[in-house]
């Protein structure tokens, strides 16, 4: 679809929200450019209508032995969670909660919808052996980055006004984008994490932009991501950039869609130069093409 034309429907959509002006049920345009896609597959987005309700639903998922906060979108008329699907979630039913306004006499409802399977391939990657079987040190280093990085991830914050409006995505770095999000991952022979983002390469000192609006929250140079940026966009919606050669915000400045922050590199453990993009909901990396044209 042409980009004008989403821009026109977008803004058709957007006028049709509003109270009073909203068209009957049927008449109502899909909105145009429904980001992210809805993919429940492991690793991907569900997407659960909510129906209508006066203020924005509460939904929460089981993660582990935590209950999760999930995005919530939409308005009056019709409300989505946009769940992320975690790259382990087993296949088959599944189910968030829906909680009760607060004060409310009513039960927590649950939302179910299904997994469907879907196969990763595996990769095989070469790396310095050091970055494989870590000295003591070393895993000493990526245990407590590894906390660090649980806690950066349990961030939950107001989004700035209008940024969540649309998750589309634009690319942050131009270059060829790797399908490998999700791809059973073995270093010099031993399986390894799967890989939980997506692949742009791009020479060192390419510049990197914000997808969305956001804030800094966390900069530092890591065992095997490198020099990282992690932005917040509110409600859960955190974005991620790795092996990077330079960073050129700190923690607590806020970007608008578009503003350069960070440089590829080749920091960390990598092949060579590119930039690693994570998209993260409820606390759970997803794949980045579901944000993208
Ligand atoms: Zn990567």
């Amino acid at each position: 679809m042409p980009h004008l034309n989403r821009r026109h429907l977008l803004a058709s959509f957007t006028l049709a929200s509003l109270p009073g002006i909203g068209l009957a049920a049927k008449q109502r345009p899909e909105p145009a450019g429904v980001w992210p896609r809805a993919l429940a597959v492991p690793g991907g987005v569900a997407r659960l209508s909510l129906g209508p309700a006066a203020q924005r639903p509460r939904v929460q998922v089981r993660q582990g032995d935590a209950d999760v906060p999930v995005l919530v979108v939409g308005d009056a008329i019709e409300w989505t969670a946009v769940l992320g699907v975690p790259l382990a979630a087993a296949t088959g039913d599944a189910h968030v909660t829906v909680l009760p306004p607060t004060g409310a006499e009513d039960k927590a409802r649950q939302i179910h919808f299904t997994v469907a399977p879907k196969r990763y391939a595996e990769q095989k990657l070469t790396v310095s052996p050091r970055t494989v079987d870590l000295s003591p040190q070393d895993q000493a280093r990526y245990e407590r980055e590894r906390d660090h990085q649980a806690r950066i991830m349990a961030t939950w914050s107001e989004p700035s006004r209008g940024a969540l409006a649309s998750l589309h995505m634009r690319q942050p770095t131009p270059g060829r984008r790797s399908s490998s999000f999700g791809l059973r991952r073995v270093f010099n022979g031993q399986a390894r994490n799967p890989h939980s983002g997506m692949d742009i390469a791009a020479p060192t000192g390419t510049p990197i932009v914000a997808p969305l609006p956001g804030t800094v929250i966390d900069t530092g140079d890591y065992f095997f991501n490198g020099g990282t940026v992690w932005l917040d966009h509110g409600h859960g919606v955190l974005t991620m950039y790795c092996h990077l050669s330079s960073i050129d915000v700190q923690v607590g400045d806020t970007l608008s869609a578009g503003d350069v922050f960070c440089k590829v590199g080749a920091t960390g453990r990598v092949t060579g130069p590119h930039l690693h993009w994570g998209v993260m909901l409820n606390r759970t990396m997803v794949d980045p093409a579901l944000f993208m044209d």
